[in-house]
């Protein structure tokens, strides 16, 4: 018996609880969530790709009065499309005008598509995407072989500042894959009758090519508007599975999140490798503890800078000569996999939305509520009580390491001991399960950040 299964064995026996600490029980997997997950359709995917590729371009400086080419007839059919959904999804544009600046070169009306499925609560989770496209000369393939930086490339685009860009840049993968698998998520769970708790938000941004603008300006907007942003789940070049170095993976699929080690990002990304594989076994979740690909961006750090968790999906294996490229067309995709990332997603989702609000961890001095009484050598961790839970799950881990190693269901109380267990050593987190058992993110208890001022001295 190795040291940690005897502490295990001895929490187990010390407190009575019901259930061993190592998590090889069989997960509480939630029949709905199943059936909603079973009606992700790979035939509507490629509907809505080969549609998205129609436009010809979605540059957000391309044309808005054509009725089929461009960034005009783009936004209007996904309006449409998602309205048509279902009547439980309201849909709207959320629309700004955004100024000449950098790589925006005239004055411009950009409108992100929303729709929102609105929940019990006003707590809001994101599925997202962009669906504006752009080609630049040598593609991404050029920046990555050390062409000029994003800023100095030269666009394709008309003599005339004021004209609209309509060159061929179909993006079918970057992102008319984030936007398929979007709005497909909308249908199906517009369509599912399920009662959520949370209102769930599934949001087509625009301008992230220019510089992450549509969600930027979105966050801000919800930041000042105090909404309540728990998640946000980026898909941005999720759609292809063979890296243009001839490496091919339709089995697993990378999510970034920004640091430090338990920030709330990093939260929802062990959240999605733990319920994105319990319903969907076949796809593999690999998290990665930084923010995005190397000198690349998406919109999921767009709400990070306001504040919010978000983590961003990115396709298993890259091919860089179909990016930003006009050669990014519908014959570069591989909808089976793109439909897996869906999937996941899916799962993430509904079990978020489904389950109870994260409790709160922090005591009335805005500190970590964890001590090491009554012993002094043990664990006391205490929380508030989640609205809609019936039970609470710690988990922890050494403190050097990023996944939970250990959890340990309790009943509905809002403390617990671990006795003989030392707080320095290890990592500890709680999150609230309902009578269904979904299951909140994990409230971490984190050290308080210490005094940083500088001593005084005499003269
Ligand atoms: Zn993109």
């Amino acid at each position: 018996m190795t040291v940690k299964m005897a502490l295990a064995a001895l929490v187990v026996a010390a407190c009575g609880f019901s259930r061993p600490a190592h998590a090889q029980a069989p997960p509480d997997l939630d029949p709905r969530i199943v059936g909603l997950v079973g009606q992700v359709s790979e035939a509507r995917l490629v509907v809505l790709l080969k549609k998205l590729e129609s436009f010809g371009t979605r540059n957000t400086l391309s044309s808005i009065d054509s009725p089929t080419r461009g960034i005009g007839a783009a936004r209007q059919w996904i309006f449409d499309e998602m309205k048509s959904y279902s009547p439980r999804l309201q849909v709207t544009f959320d629309t700004y005008r955004i100024a000449k600046e950098g790589r925006i070169t005239r004055d411009v009306e950009a409108r992100n598509v929303m729709a929102v499925l609105p929940g019990r609560t006003p707590r809001r989770i994101y599925v997202s995407g962009h669906y504006d496209t752009i080609a630049i000369a040598g593609g991404q393939s050029g920046s990555n072989a050390g062409s000029r930086g994003r800023d100095g490339i030269v666009v394709t685009q008309p003599a005339d500042p004021n004209a609209p860009n309509d060159s061929p840049a179909a993006g079918v993968n970057d992102d008319g894959s984030g936007t398929s698998l979007t709005m497909e998520l909308a249908r199906v769970f517009g369509q599912s009758g399920i009662d959520f708790d949370a209102t769930l938000v599934f949001m087509c941004h625009v301008a992230e090519e220019q510089g992450l603008m549509g969600a930027k300006l979105h966050a801000q907007k919800a930041q000042k508007a105090h909404i309540p942003i728990e998640a946000v789940l980026n898909n941005d070049i999720v759609g292809n599975d063979r890296g243009g170095n001839g490496v091919v993976d339709g089995a697993s699929i990378r999510v970034y999140s920004e640091g430090p080690e338990d920030s709330p990002s990093r939260e929802l990304a062990r959240f999605v490798q733990r319920w994105g594989m319990r319903y969907v076994p076949s796809h593999t979740v690999r998290p990665m503890a930084r923010p995005d690909r190397f000198s690349r961006g998406g919109d999921h750090s767009a709400y990070n800078q306001y504040g919010f968790a978000a983590v961003g999906f990115r396709e298993s294996r890259e091919n860089f000569a179909r990016q930003h490229d006009p050669q990014d067309t519908f014959d570069g995709l591989s909808p089976a996999y793109l439909a897996q990332n869906a999937r996941v997603n899916a799962a993430v989702a509904a079990t978020l939305a489904l389950a109870p609000p994260a409790p709160g961890v922090l005591n009335d001095r805005g500190q970590a509520n964890i001590n090491r009484a009554p012993s002094g050598y043990d664990a006391h961790l205490a929380w508030t009580a989640s609205p809609g839970a019936s039970a609470y799950r710690i988990f922890w881990r050494e403190a050097w390491g990023p996944d939970w190693q250990h959890e340990l269901l309790v009943g509905n109380v809002t403390e617990t001991t671990l006795p003989n267990t030392l707080i320095d050593d290890l990592v500890f987190g709680v999150a609230a399960v309902d009578a269904a058992g979904h299951e909140s993110l994990v409230a971490p208890y984190l050290s308080p950040a210490r005094d940083s001022s500088d001593v005084k001295t005499l003269p």
